[in-house]
């Protein structure tokens, strides 16, 4: 039985999805005579090309790991496939296509079968089943949605695997190849699932109960991992610190045997105290995420987020002590997030000097509790993917597009850092609110014309002129004798870096 798993992923094409070579563990943990391989298309690569591909592998059953960003071309795909080859069996699985499998075996008849929820057991199941007659009848396989003549039958739900350990580990079973030298970031999943509840996440829904693999299976993934000198290693867990006590033990783990490799991971604020910021900075944890959302107690609520404020800002104050590059992450119209209630997240965090803020569009994800909910809340979004909200009760649909261009400028004025420390400067001697002065920005900035290619180094360039334009504008023409020798300091650093 040739069995192919594939899926289509951004940019570089180099990254390892995780979710094909635990399917593949699984089977092949069951069934190790067949032939399972695993090929990830770059999104750049054109339908048929990759059409072609898949095809020269010839073959029976083929698997697609489906998110939101992928959806449309692996549709493309499949529709291609099945007019080419009639015989081949197509499913599809992961949280874009979970919550909607019998909708997407309605549109689309390429399609044989939607694996719903965790996939390893019923994916298996399901490959054994056709491996003993094509076409199968996969009636009693728990998790599945599928074709039967012009039926569409749901079969009941799977429960999850009770322990997480039952999956090979990619790595020390040696499916994932660490010498590829196109591998540069290496994801791991130390946690499976999220006890949290967030309203406009799937991630929960698709794992519900928290399962962790052990410690001993994670010291003997981390140490092949790392005695390859990967660039960075991804701890892909919702939430890694949600068990503070485990996670300063992985990360001991992680810097005894540590060759250089940057670590990334995602982060609650509120947990991290004065050991847990020490030892992210020793494991070299250079690329930090923390979704905080809004800093609004009604949105919080209404999307069933937890907030500690305190406790988020003494986090943040440890994370600042030890240098540590993160960002911290909202969400633009979400319900009563108003364009006001953003821009006051945004100053508050700013007065705390973070290393990076980002807003976020929101996604109205199928299977969500937001997106049941988005009419009360009055937001309006695309129903295709990825389903960004266009506008909400709370925010206009030119306060949304307002909010993206001030994407852009908080990335100019203060990600890139030649403005950063101007930006302070002026806030504190002119009294102008950080959010002002990014507006001012926005507004300064249309009057260029745009030149993608230089663009930013462009802007940086005219920054002088920006501080002139802004001392004007809020009467304080004599800042800008007194602030431009140091804005002039930090582009001549720029430019010589
Ligand atoms: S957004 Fe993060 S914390 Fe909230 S439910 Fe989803 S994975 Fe968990």
């Amino acid at each position: 039985m040739r069995i192919l798993l594939s899926s289509v992923c951004l940019e570089t094409g180099t990254d390892i999805q995780l979710a094909l070579y635990y399917l593949k563990g699984y089977l092949l943990k069951a069934k190790p005579s067949y032939g399972v391989t695993i090929q990830v298309f770059n999104e750049n690569l054109k339908t048929p090309a990759i059409t072609e591909k898949i095809l020269e592998f010839k073959p029976r059953l083929i698997g697609f790991s489906c998110y939101l960003w992928n959806i449309k071309k692996i549709l493309n795909i499949c529709r291609r496939l099945k007019k080419i080859d009639p015989e081949l069996k197509i499913v599809l699985g992961g949280p874009e296509v979970s919550p909607r499998a019998e909708e997407i075996l309605a549109d689309e008849k390429a399609i044989d079968a939607v694996v719903r929820g965790e996939g390893e057991k019923t994916f298996a199941q399901l490959a054994l089943r056709m491996g003993r007659s094509i076409p199968a009848d996969l009636s009693g396989i728990r998790g599945v949605s599928f074709r039967k003549g012009a039926e569409i039958i749901r079969n009941p739900d799977r429960p999850l695997l009770r322990n997480a350990g039952d999956i090979p580990s990619p790595y020390l079973s040696g499916l994932i190849n660490l010498k590829d030298k196109n591998i540069l970031d290496v994801p791991l999943e130390t946690t499976r699932g999220c006890s949290s509840r967030c309203h406009y996440c799937y991630y929960h829904k698709n794992f519900p109960a928290v399962r962790r693999f052990s410690l001993g299976r994670i010291e003997k993934e981390l140490k092949l991992i790392l005695s390859h000198k990967p660039q960075e290693v991804y701890l892909m867990d919702a939430t890694f610190n949600s068990d503070p006590q485990r996670a300063k033990e992985i990360l001991k783990i992680f810097i005894r045997n540590n060759q250089g490799a940057n670590l990334h991971v995602e982060l609650k604020a509120e947990l991290i105290d004065e050991e847990m910021a020490r030892l992210l900075s020793k494991a070299n944890a250079y690329n930090i995420e923390i979704g905080i959302q809004s800093a609004n107690p009604k949105t919080l609520k209404a999307v069933n987020r937890g907030f500690n404020k305190k406790r988020f800002i003494k986090g943040i104050r440890y994370l600042n002590t030890f240098k540590l590059f993160y960002e911290i992450q909202l969400i633009d119209a979400l319900p009563y997030q108003s364009y006001d209630n953003l821009m006051s997240s945004l100053n508050w965090l700013y007065s705390m000097h973070p290393a990076k803020v980002v807003i976020l569009r929101l996604n109205l994800l199928p299977g969500t509790t937001l997106r049941d909910r988005a009419a009360g809340f009055g937001i309006e979004f695309d129903h295709r993917a990825p389903y960004y909200a266009y506008k909400s009760n709370a925010m206009t649909d030119t306060q949304v597009k307002s909010v993206e261009k001030l994407t852009y400028a908080m990335d100019r004025l203060y990600d890139s850092q030649v403005f950063q420390k101007t930006l302070y400067a002026f806030k504190a001697k002119a009294g102008v609110k950080i959010t002002t002065i990014l507006e001012d920005w926005v507004a300064w900035e249309s009057k260029f014309k745009r030149r993608p290619e230089d663009y930013p180094e462009f802007l940086n360039r005219k920054s002088p002129m920006f501080l002139s334009y802004l001392c004007r504008k809020h009467s304080k023409t004599d800042l800008y004798k007194e602030l431009l020798p140091g804005l002039l300091k930090g582009l001549c650093f720029t430019y010589n870096k």
